[in-house]
């Protein structure tokens, strides 16, 4: 099959730090529009291997390839610019400035200086802000200070900041981490919706929100894909049994 059908693509990617392989000859194919999970043990590599794809760590071995575009060598700010939006576990909001500033902010303004300095608050701007913090449930909470906001909102809103950039491909490292059951039930809800336009990457261990929302799971395990499939395929095969839940 032709890389032209995937929205990513990763082939023979490997990573080592001081000799040891944290990715090993890995293959990774996430399609347009697709939801996957990336599940498995710590240390399995899960984080590193969202690390290359965002350019933040740089591949030893093999290609990485986003809408059918070499990117391994690429800088990180060309690969976002491409469509690759990256959100960590800590949420990298700013505390002291209202949820529509947050979003406000994030709204790329161009590679330049002058682009900054002609940006103003026009109807565009506050209508995009609207509709993103209504995607994100904040539609009622736009002049609240980020600081006053749940751990779940927050996370909502460093997703919103995301998506005003308008990425092809999201990657989100547990991103229920710390949430109630019904933020959790809504976060599920807002990566249905997401992905009616986009394709996300999730890395979750919380299997329970899993079950909700995989379309695809992937069970990394020293730097290879161990098993792939539906939650349910994935979970009775005894490899994975034997190493990741330790049955
Ligand atoms: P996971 O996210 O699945 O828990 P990681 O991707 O964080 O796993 O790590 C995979 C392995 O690579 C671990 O053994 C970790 O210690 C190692 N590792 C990750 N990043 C680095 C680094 N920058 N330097 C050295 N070792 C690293």
């Amino acid at each position: 099959m032709s890389n032209t059908d995937y929205l990513l693509a990763l082939e023979n990617v490997s990573v080592s730090f001081d000799g040891f392989k944290a990715v090993n000859a890995l293959n990774l194919y996430i399609d347009k529009g697709e939801l996957r999970v990336i599940i498995g043990p710590n240390g399995a590599g899960k984080t590193t291997v969202l690390d290359l794809i965002c350019g933040r760590t740089r591949v030893s071995e093999g290609s990485i390839k986003f809408k059918d575009q070499e990117i391994t060598a690429m800088k990180e700010q060309k690969i976002v610019r491409l469509g690759v939006g990256r959100k960590f576990q800590t949420p990298s909001i700013y505390e002291d400035l209202t949820v529509f500033e947050n979003l406000e902010l994030s709204i790329p303004r161009g590679r330049d200086v002058i682009g900054a300095l002609f940006w103003k608050r026009d109807d565009a701007v506050i209508e995009r802000v609207k509709e993103v913090a209504k995607q994100i449930f904040l539609e009622e909470h736009l002049d609240r200070l980020a600081e006053t906001l749940s751990h779940g909102q927050k996370q909502w809103l460093e997703i919103g900041m995301l998506l005003i950039q308008d990425p092809e491909l999201l990657m989100l490292d547990e991103p229920v981490a710390g949430m109630s059951v019904s933020e959790r039930a809504k976060t599920a809800e807002l990566l249905k919706e997401i992905i009616k336009d986009r394709s996300v990457i999730v890395i979750e261990h919380d299997m329970k929100f899993v079950e909700s929302i995989a379309s695809r799971v992937t069970v990394l395990h020293q730097g290879k894909v161990l098993a792939e499939g539906d939650m349910q395929t994935v979970q009775s095969n005894p490899k994975v049994k034997e190493v990741y839940l330790g049955h």
